[in-house]
């Protein structure tokens, strides 16, 4: 196994944290969590100890009472687009029956030819797909494939549609433990089984037929370079970035595998960690306020309001009380562009432990909070500069695929068509959804491929596989017989 970075992990990433000042020793500040259909995730996860924690979500999405709702308590703004919702659920629907035609069409599209309003699609419907799927800017252009999949289908959806609120009242998610320290046993392990793992480590395809391929590789960091190699493998897995991938094929790459891998696009985005508590309620609603409330119309919503009026309290899943974890605004000048970010001691589980249960939050001050800035062609909204830099904790670059409704035209479906040429798979979360699931599946699956039996661990997971099999593969998964299990 190569790999050009130090470590295992790729955008699993953790950081060190003041644990004096910050109330833990660690953050996950790339890939967070997740919900309950990352099963093989857990599942790795588990087996070296480590175990995903249940935090019930709660989200605060855009700014000032005429943009702000969450789903923890009643908001003007779904009041105001209550009819949207509904109307909502049923072109879900009609996405459904006329897939093939209404499906790959970009959200943007549809929103537009059901007619809803500009408030409905840029403060409720891009926000909330936008969380969904990590999709940033992109998010009008995503194919409404996606939209339709995320609300209806079982191995996707991370929430069920609700028709008064949009999403239910505080859903399920889990946070991950240190992925730093996870993957850095994943490793570990692996090479006490005899796998050879290589980091910082260049390789370049010199020639590539059916017999393998014959990669020149070389140490290389950022202060010396190690001698170069010559070696001959029987297959290659590309489990880097699509645009890396054609990069290292070069002129070995079949006019296939250019137009599939070309056909992903990649963006810059940029996240800073850090405790600026003051930038962070500028941007976003990150407090309680009854000016940001709509009055109750029923006795659930009243106890809400009731929850969220009080001082709020950790839980072994959450918070008691509005401690909203996932935030954002979209801007003012440019209503389909937005920006995320994160509470990430609401969030995280490991902030809550220390904290003990039953406990008021630390002081804002003393939060660790995220900003991912999306798209580095976009610089000019973005509102870095407002942060207080003596408060930056870290600031990391990222590469990240979009879900552009031409993904779904053009990638996806080709998968099945380059997977295996001259004894070259793909795998990565890009074959398909930006998820660390289906970067776990998509590796299971090349490992499949080459020959490995699939465990069967759960009913779930073996039908979310055998459908990655069977669309970036073009192969139908054989299920064990029973009496085999
Ligand atoms: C800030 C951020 C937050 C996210 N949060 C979440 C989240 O909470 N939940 C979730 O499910 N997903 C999240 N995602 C998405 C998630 O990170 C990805 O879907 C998934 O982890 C990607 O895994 P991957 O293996 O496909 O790619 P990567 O993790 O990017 O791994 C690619 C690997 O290839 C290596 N590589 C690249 N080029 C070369 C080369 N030339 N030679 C050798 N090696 C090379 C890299 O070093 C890296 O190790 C987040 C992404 C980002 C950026």
């Amino acid at each position: 196994m190569f790999d050009i970075e130090s470590r295992t992990g790729g955008q699993a990433t953790s950081i060190p944290l003041d644990a004096t000042q910050h109330g833990a020793e660690w953050l996950n500040d790339g890939v967070q969590g997740g919900s309950s259909i990352f099963r093989h995730t857990f599942r790795f996860f588990r087996r070296y100890g480590y175990e995903p924690q249940p935090v019930k979500l709660q989200v605060s999405f855009g700014k000032g009472r005429d943009s702000f709702w969450t789903n923890v308590f009643p908001s003007p703004l779904v009041e105001q687009l209550s009819s949207e919702i509904k109307k909502f659920g049923r072109v879900l629907k009609c996405i459904k029956y006329l897939m093939p035609i209404l499906g790959i069409l970009p959200v943007k599209a549809i929103l537009r030819i059901f007619r809803f309003s500009d408030d409905f699609s840029n403060k409720m419907v891009l926000p909330l797909l936008a969380l969904f799927l990590g999709t940033g800017n992109q998010t009008p252009n995503v194919s409404s494939v996606l939209l339709e999949r995320l609300f209806n289908d079982p191995q996707m959806k991370l929430w069920d549609y609700d028709p008064d609120t949009l999403l239910p009242n505080l859903p399920i998610m889990y946070t991950f433990p240190n992925l730093g320290n996870f993957y850095r046993d994943w490793a570990e392990d692996l090479k006490s089984k005899g796998v050879e793992m290589r980091f910082n480590c260049k390789i370049e395809i010199l020639e590539r037929g059916k017999k393998g391929a014959l990669l020149r590789t070389q140490f290389h960091d950022d202060c010396c370079r190690g001698q170069a190699n010559t070696e001959m493998y029987d297959h290659l897995v590309l489990c880097c970035p699509a645009d890396e991938a054609k990069k290292l094929l070069d002129r070995h790459a079949t006019w296939k595998e250019k137009y599939v891998l070309g056909g992903v696009k990649f963006y810059n985005d940029l996240t800073i960690t850090h405790s600026d508590s003051k930038y962070f309620q500028q941007i976003f609603e990150s407090q309680y306020s009854p000016d940001l409330c709509a009055s109750p119309t029923s006795e659930t919503q009243k106890k809400q309001v009731a929850v969220a009026e009080q001082q709020p309290l950790s839980q072994k899943d959450g918070w008691q009380g509005f401690r909203p974890m996932y935030f954002i605004h979209s801007f003012p000048s440019d209503p389909e562009k937005i920006e995320m970010g994160f509470d990430c001691t609401n969030y995280q589980h490991q902030f809550r432990e220390t904290l003990g249960m039953d406990q008021p939050p630390l002081p804002q001050s003393r939060h660790v909070f995220q900003t991912i800035f999306l798209d580095d062609q976009q610089q000019s909204l973005w509102t870095w500069n407002d942060i207080d830099v003596s408060k930056v904790i870290a600031r990391k670059w990222w590469h990240q695929f979009g879900h552009r409704w031409q993904h779904y035209l053009r990638v996806v479906p080709g998968m099945m068509l380059i997977n295996g040429t001259y004894r070259t798979l793909y795998a990565g979360s890009w074959t398909m959804v930006n998820m660390h699931e289906i970067a776990c599946i998509s590796g299971i699956a090349a490992a499949y491929q080459l020959g490995a039996a699939y465990e069967p661990f759960d009913d779930f997971a073996e039908d979310f596989f055998a459908k990655y099999l069977l669309v970036c593969h073009g192969t139908r998964y054989k299920r064990r017989k029973s009496k085999e299990h």
